[in-house]
């Protein structure tokens, strides 16, 4: 590759200066929609552009709308930063363009996943022989644990979902909690089994005995707004009892597992058929990487596998892993080159302090928060998450954008139980006392500046 040397070397140049800026740099960056139509629009080139000045313009023209996320002052959604060692094995990932669908097609990419899968399934303290898949995100994880399922209460009534698809089968009823994340409810569209029926934990016994037949459970461990947890103990006995199948959301809430301080939040978690999370967030690693787990290794695989004359599928005889038998995807990404990185050059003490630093800070922003005038915390601090408002929806409103504006931090808004508020979510791993220090001062600033009540 002529020239290539000199074109990732300059890259890596630009990028360095990007993850160097990120201490100062404006968090959401001062630019409209139109400016940057203006400097990345226009026709396509008829004639080829040097790769370096491609390179070049993307920099210097994309980088006006860039997002810090990753710096400690981010805590929109729930959006992790980028562990150095990912982000390079990420780099790796992209150099070596492995098609992570078959053993044949990379061996190390295979291999890599099946090692990931035993340190993740051990951390998580999950069943030994659980399987895994490497998606895109917590979405797709849902998507085919949710499939697995679907396969394995359908199967247990003697019905072939695979051969003979929903149409005419015995109804599946799925069951979600009232604040369960919208991607459970997009999986199931995706999957045909609907809407599902919203049932608090404490009805969900009577609901499973009101009717026989196929059941699915979704419990989530982490609610996006305010960390909160099901209690999966008591939910893995009340699905067990009804023959019904647990699938877990812990997209980020999961982490939870490998802290002995936090771990009593995901009790019974082991007992669950279906796990999803995400490396994206807590963990880290850049975007995107979500992970799918099933206590049901043959329904997983069934859910999901293809076989094609040309594939040169492993049948067995060397028992490799090819990757397209466990994830909705073909053709795909060597995603867990990235996720390996993150978790060996954290360790377990490495995870685990990030893990309860990340609570110990949002624990910190909310006494601190909660002590400004006129601010009310809606919820207590579970995990790493801090749900909060101001006197109303307007005063909330107005003192979110004004901290919004000022680029020092950045956070977003959601409603709870119908009136405004703001979340903070701590998921970098670079998040200190004194990106927490400036968020208050932020917030005590733009509180000042506001309109009174
Ligand atoms: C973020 C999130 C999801 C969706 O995950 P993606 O990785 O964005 O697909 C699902 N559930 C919960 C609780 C989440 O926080």
């Amino acid at each position: 590759m002529e020239g290539a040397r000199e074109l990732l070397e300059r890259t890596a140049g630009i990028a360095a200066d990007y993850v160097e800026s990120l201490g100062d740099r404006r968090v959401f960056p001062d630019v409209t929609p139109e400016e940057l139509r203006k400097v990345l629009g226009g026709p396509l080139p008829e004639e080829p552009i040097d790769a370096r000045e491609v390179v070049e313009h993307l920099a210097e023209a994309a980088g006006r709308g860039v997002v810090a996320t990753g710096t400690g002052r981010y805590f929109g959604f729930v959006i992790g930063g980028v562990l150095p060692a990912a982000l390079a094995a990420d780099w790796l990932t992209s150099t070596w363009d492995q098609n992570a669908g078959l053993y044949a097609a990379g061996p190390s990419a295979s291999v890599v996943e099946e090692v990931t899968r035993e340190w993740i399934v051990e951390l998580l303290g999950l069943p030994a022989h659980a399987s895994i898949g490497f998606v895109t995100g917590t979405q797709m994880a849902h998507v085919t644990g949710l499939a697995a399922g679907r396969l394995h209460v359908l199967d247990a009534v003697g019905w072939d979902v695979g051969r003979d698809g929903l149409q005419g089968a015995p109804p599946v009823r799925v069951f979600v909690g009232p604040k369960r994340h919208v991607t459970v409810d997009r999986a199931l569209r995706l999957l045909g089994l609907g809407a599902p029926a919203v049932v608090p934990v404490d009805g969900l016994r009577d609901a499973l005995a009101a009717h026989d037949g196929p059941a699915i459970v979704c419990a989530q461990a982490g609610e996006v707004n305010t960390g909160a947890f099901d209690p999966l103990d008591e939910l893995a006995d009340v699905a067990g009892e009804a023959g019904a199948w647990l699938h877990v959301d812990g997209a980020f809430g999961i982490w939870a597992a490998v802290s002995p301080e936090l771990g009593h939040l995901v009790e019974g978690l082991e007992r669950a058929d279906s796990w999803t999370s995400d490396a994206h967030k807590w963990l880290n690693v850049p975007y995107d990487s979500g992970i799918v787990l099933c206590a049901h290794p043959e329904s997983h695989r069934a859910a999901m596998t293809v076989q094609a004359e040309y594939l040169l599928q492993d049948e067995g005889a060397r028992r490799t892993r090819d990757e397209l038998d466990w994830v909705p995807e073909f053709s795909r990404r060597a995603r867990a080159f990235p996720v390996y990185a993150a978790l060996r050059s954290l360790g377990r003490r490495g995870l685990v302090e990030l893990v309860e630093r990340c609570c110990r800070q949002a624990r910190r922003f909310a006494e601190l928060i909660a002590s400004e005038p006129g601010v009310e915390l809606l919820h207590e601090v579970v995990l790493n998450q801090v749900l909060f408002r101001f006197e109303d929806d307007a005063r909330t409103n107005e003192v979110l954008a004004r901290v919004q504006d000022s680029g020092r931090i950045w956070l977003s808004g959601t409603s709870w139980d119908g009136r405004k508020a703001i979340r903070v979510s701590v998921s970098n791993w670079q998040t200190d006392d004194e990106q927490i220090a400036l968020a208050v001062d932020a917030f005590r600033e733009a509180s000042r500046a506001a309109v009174p009540r």
